[in-house]
């Protein structure tokens, strides 16, 4: 769907420069989406892996993010693949909808309540974002925090239009719960990608 450099603004890589590859087309279907451009595929044009990684190598940094849409939905192999020869930190941004393919130096797995992770995710996940749009998602939260392996990272992070009313409680929550950290989307404050 695009590719841009930026900062990673949210989870454990946030505030590191990263070139960011999204992946059209998503089945996922979360209410409160802000890619909902994202959804059809065919709407964007089809990009060589060669040239994606090309960009990439070109922008100086040495993290690529490959979120979407769902970019789980394919084969990354070939993608990976690539993105290594050329030196390149591959991490990935997905619900876990499908099995992950391709080669990871992290994964991300943050689940949405619209269709459950693969339970074939949650022991390659580096990190856990959930996104707390209601109260009752701290709970939901901890479902998935007793599913990932022990050394996962675990942040909660406020959907951006719930984060007033919600940022007040995930912090009452960290105080109480430190194993979890809080994540913010700063590249909303920054007004960059
Ligand atoms: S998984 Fe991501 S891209 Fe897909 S609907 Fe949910 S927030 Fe949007």
């Amino acid at each position: 769907m695009e590719d841009f450099y930026t900062i990673q603004g949210e989870g454990f890589y946030q505030g590191h420069a990263a070139y960011f590859i999204r992946l059209g087309g998503c089945d996922v279907g979360c209410v409160w989406c802000d890619v909902k451009e994202s959804w059809d595929a065919s709407a964007h044009p089809l990009v060589s892996v060669e040239e994606m990684t090309t960009r990439a190598k070109a922008s100086g940094t040495g993290i690529v993010v490959i979120t979407g849409g769902e970019p789980v939905m394919y084969d990354l192999t070939a993608l990976t693949d690539s993105l290594k020869r050329s030196g390149l930190k591959t991490n990935i941004e997905t619900s876990g909808a499908y099995p992950l393919t391709g080669t990871w130096d992290w994964v991300c797995l943050s689940p949405k309540k619209f269709k459950a992770p693969d339970p074939s995710v949650y022991d390659k996940a580096n990190e856990l974002k959930i996104i707390v749009y209601n109260k009752s998602d701290f709970t939901w939260a901890e479902e998935f925090a007793a599913k990932v392996n022990p050394s996962c990272e675990l942040f909660l992070q406020p959907e951006w239009s719930k984060e007033k009313e919600m940022l007040p409680l995930i912090i009452d929550y960290v105080k109480e719960n430190p194993k979890w950290k809080v994540s913010l989307q700063i590249h909303k404050y920054m007004n960059i990608p």
